[in-house]
This record gives structure tokens, C-alpha cells and sequence, in this order.
């Protein structure tokens, strides 16, 4: 044995770097193993680097029509090299980040490509550590459509979030949140874009109301969008690429795919350790992410239905606790907060109106549009909703959608009202402060019983 540990973490990104530093806070002798880069996809090929291309359209887009709020920028353009380098700068500076509070908990890294032993324990090129436990956070990878390769013009979301230019023409193939953060950047930059999702709404995870909303302003922004159709006949050139979708045909510079993603579990000699796989192709795990093989947990990309950061860390998080046998509570899956940094941004949590009512529950809505508050006026909201769905017997908050400029921090008060079980009662009594945006949630409230203060 190379070395023994209590618990390895397979896996840096944000399930199982989190994972590791729970672990050490635990007292737990603990190490990482990393085959790439610390802080995973998420921090240097998913999340922020989206992020922070989203911000630079964000900016630019202001800049560009600021001058009815008597900021007058004259000659305002991209400088792509300029937003590239500042994009792995982001990265290469969270990465570090990351690296630094490792070093601060006393977790080494092991570089290079992990598996498991058939007895559990983790191998890493010719080394092979004895492990008391082990966190699987390998994550996911993209997957094209069936019959597409990606491949020079065919790109999957880090190739559209990394291109070498700035495109003029570029189709997104997948409206959920990450298809739908690409074709609301490239727009705002000037580049022609068409967003094309096989189901009938553009992020189809949302409520109605809400994706009819961002529907409504990505058309606005001069985004072509196609629901219901698959794309097909996808034909890749040296300089473009056409296809067909429904009864129409395109050619753009780049086609990216976003359509969906399959766990990272290849090189792990899952079958041989006793670990058993879902049909989806995710591990199988217990609410704690404890799998088929007891001293094996799984978290992140790897388990249960949505693969967002924030789910991996929590996970991470709760997997450990278990492992060293402390107290702890499973994730709550139901409470898992979507956010999507479209323009304007989306969040939810919980059931959509449509979920409620064919769960059998008798629902009531509180709607209220941001621009109703001073603050949506001040602050340019001018799309923004807030929805609630309750149950009409106790008033129970079972879902809130928010579309607008800052939905994804706005959610964060109904994430904590739903986990603490609060009703929508007591949410229409919460003073928020003003000139916010947030005053549209206690509007929203209110609403249920039809007395919203600025409706
Ligand atoms: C374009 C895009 C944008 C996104 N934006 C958001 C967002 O805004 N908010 C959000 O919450 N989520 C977002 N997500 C989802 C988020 O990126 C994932 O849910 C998250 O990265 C999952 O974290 P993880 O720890 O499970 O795995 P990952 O972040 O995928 O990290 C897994 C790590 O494991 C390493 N690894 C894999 N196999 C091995 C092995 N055998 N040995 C050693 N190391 C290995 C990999 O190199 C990688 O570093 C986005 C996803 C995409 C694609």
C-alpha cells in the first residue's frame, strides 16, 4: 500500500472538494485525487467561466444602452482576447482558491486517474491507498445528439463557452439552463443565434409562466427559437455547418450541443468494487450517497436527478458526515434550487404549477411582476415575476418560480421559507426592505389572497 487514509475523494469539483474539506474539519485523515484541474468542471469548464462571459455581456449590453440614463459610451465593443484571458483568469484564480484551502485543511492531492480495487480501496497509476471510506465526485461529461460527433465546428458547452472567436452566426441545440446561458451571451455580443429545444417550451424544467417570459425577451433580443423539433442532418464543413430542424435548414459557424450530459463513471472499475449503476447510467445510492458497496458514496454529477453545483457540495457534504458517523441529514432533493444566469435570470425551487396540480394537490397563486416595485423601475427589471404556488388547504409554499435581473439571489428567502415550512402567511408578513426587488416576493404573497400592495 502506498498509504492509508480514512477517506479519499475521487474528483475536485465542487462535490468533492467540499467532501474533502468536511472530512478534514471532521478530523479525518483525507485526500483528494485529481486527474485535471482543482475546483473541477464546474470552476474551469462549466459554471464560471460561463459566468463570467455572461457578465461581460451583461456589461456590454448595459453599455451599449445606457445613454437614457445619462451614461453616454461611445464606441463600445468586445475585445474577445481580452474577455477570453479574463475567463481562465476567473478560473485559474477560484482553482487556486481551492488548492489553498486544501493546503490550509492539511489535504494532499494525488494527481492523476483514480479507480477502485474490487476491496474498495483506490487506485492511482502504480500506487494503490487503502481507503476507510471513498467519496466518488467524478461528475459528468457532455454527450452529442445520436449520429453527431463533437469535433471542430460541432462544440459542446465549454467549446461555445472557449471559441476562438467571436461567431456571427451560432445554433444552440438544448434550451435547458446551460443551452439557454449561451444563446442569451452570443446575442447580447451581436452574433445571430438560433435556440432550438425538441421539447414544447424553452427551459423545460420551468413553469409555464416563467419560460414563456424568457421566451418572450430572447425573442426580444433577436434570439430565433425553435421548440419541438430535433435538429437533423447535421452536415459539419471546414468553416460551417448546416442542418435541419423541423421544416426549416441553417448554416452557422458553430453548432453547440447542450442537450445532456452522462456521469463520469468510465475508468472507475465500478461492477468489480460491488458499485451498482441506476439505468441511467448514475450510481446508485441511498439518501447519505452511501452505494451498493458500503464503503463506497457517491455524490455530485454521479447521483440523483439534477447535476448542479451547489446539489454536489451538499451532497459532499452529507456523504462525509456519514462516512466518519457523525449526526447528519440527507440532501433534501425536493428543495434543490435551479438557477439559470439567462438574461433575465431564472430560478425555482420546488413544484411548478402544472407538477402541483398532477401530484393531486388543490393549489392557489400569488403572481407579482418585479416592475410593479419602485425597485423594478429604478433598477431596469422591467420583465421580472415572481410566482408562487401554494397548497390552497394550509398554505404551504410548494414551489416559487422568479424570472428577473437578479432571480438567482432572490430565491435564496423561499429556499429557507420552504425548508423551514413556512406558508405563505407568513411570508406576506416579513417586511422586506426597500427600494428591493425582493419586495415582489412579499407582493407575490400577498397576492395568494388577492391583496398585493402594488398589483
Ligand atoms: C456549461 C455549464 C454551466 C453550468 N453552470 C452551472 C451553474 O451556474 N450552477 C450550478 O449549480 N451548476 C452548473 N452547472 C453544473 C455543474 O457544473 C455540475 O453540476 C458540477 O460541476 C458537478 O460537480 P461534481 O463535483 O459532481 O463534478 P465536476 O465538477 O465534473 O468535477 C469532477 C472532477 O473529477 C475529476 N475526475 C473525473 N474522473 C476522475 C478519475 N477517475 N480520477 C481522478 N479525477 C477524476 C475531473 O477531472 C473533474 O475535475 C453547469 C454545467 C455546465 C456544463
Amino acid at each position: 500500500m502506498a498509504d492509508s487514509f480514512d477517506t479519499i475523494v475521487i474528483g475536485g469539483g465542487p462535490g468533492g472538494y467540499v467532501a474533502a474539506i468536511r472530512a478534514a474539519q471532521l478530523g479525518r485523515k483525507v485526500a483528494v485525487v485529481e486527474r485535471d484541474k482543482a475546483g473541477g468542471r464546474c470552476l474551469n469548464y462549466a459554471c464560471i467561466p460561463a459566468k463570467t462571459i455572461l457578465r461581460t455581456a451583461e456589461i456590454y449590453a448595459e453599455a451599449k444602452g445606457s445613454a437614457d440614463l445619462g451614461v453616454v459610451a461611445k464606441d463600445v465593443s468586445i475585445d474577445w482576447d481580452a474577455l477570453g484571458k479574463r475567463r481562465a483568469a476567473v478560473s485559474d484564480s477560484l482553482s487556486s482558491g481551492v488548492k489553498m484551502l486544501w493546503d490550509k485543511n492539511k489535504i494532499p492531492t494525488i494527481e492523476g486517474e483514480a479507480s477502485l480495487t474490487p476491496e474498495g480501496n483506490v487506485k492511482v497509476g502504480d500506487g494503490v491507498y487503502e481507503a476507510g471510506s471513498v467519496i466518488l465526485a467524478t461528475g459528468s461529461v457532455a454527450l452529442p445528439i445520436p449520429g453527431v460527433e463533437f469535433g471542430g465546428r460541432i462544440v459542446d458547452t465549454w467549446g461555445a463557452w472557449s471559441l476562438p472567436e467571436l461567431p456571427k452566426k451560432i445554433a444552440v441545440v438544448g434550451a435547458g439552463a446551460s443551452g439557454s446561458e449561451i444563446a442569451s451571451a452570443y446575442a447580447r455580443f451581436g452574433t445571430e443565434v438560433i435556440l432550438i429545444e425538441m421539447l414544447d417550451q424553452i427551459l423545460p424544467a420551468e413553469d409555464k409562466d416563467i419560460a414563456k417570459i424568457v421566451e418572450r425577451v430572447f425573442k426580444k433580443q433577436g434570439i430565433e427559437i425553435s421548440t419541438g423539433a430535433p435538429v437533423e442532418n447535421v452536415e459539419a464543413g471546414k468553416s460551417s455547418v448546416k442542418f435541419t430542424y423541423g421544416d426549416k435548414s441553417a448554416e452557422v459557424d458553430y453548432l453547440c450541443i447542450a442537450g445532456g450530459r452522462v456521469a463520469d463513471t468510465g475508468p472507475l472499475g465500478l461492477r468489480e468494487a460491488g458499485v451498482e449503476l441506476e439505468e441511467n447510467g448514475k450510481i446508485k445510492v441511498d439518501p447519505y450517497g452511501q452505494t451498493t458497496n458500503p464503503k463506497v458514496f457517491a455524490i455530485g454529477d454521479l447521483v440523483n436527478r439534477k447535476a448542479l453545483a451547489h446539489k454536489a457540495s451538499e451532497e459532499g457534504v452529507v456523504a462525509v458526515e456519514k462516512a466518519a458517523g457523525v449526526e447528519t441529514h440527507p440532501v433534501d432533493q425536493e428543495l434543490m434550487v435551479g438557477a439559470t444566469f439567462t438574461h433575465p435570470q431564472v430560478a425555482s425551487v420546488g413544484l411548478t404549477e402544472a407538477a402541483a396540480k398532477e401530484a393531486g394537490h388543490e393549489v392557489k397563486i400569488g403572481k407579482q411582476k418585479i416592475a410593479g416595485e419602485g425597485a423594478g423601475t429604478v433598477y431596469d427589471d422591467k420583465d421580472g415575476l415572481v410566482k408562487l404556488v401554494i397548497d390552497a388547504k394550509y398554505g404551504e409554499v410548494l414551489g416559487a418560480h422568479i424570472v428577473g435581473n437578479r432571480a438567482c439571489d432572490m430565491i435564496a428567502e423561499l429556499v429557507a421559507t420552504m425548508a423551514l415550512e413556512g406558508g405563505y402567511q407568513e411570508l406576506s408578513r416579513i417586511v422586506h426592505p426597500h427600494p428591493t426587488v425582493s419586495e415582489a416576493v412579499l407582493d407575490a404573497a400577498r397576492a395568494v389572497d388577492g391583496w398585493a400592495i402594488h398589483a
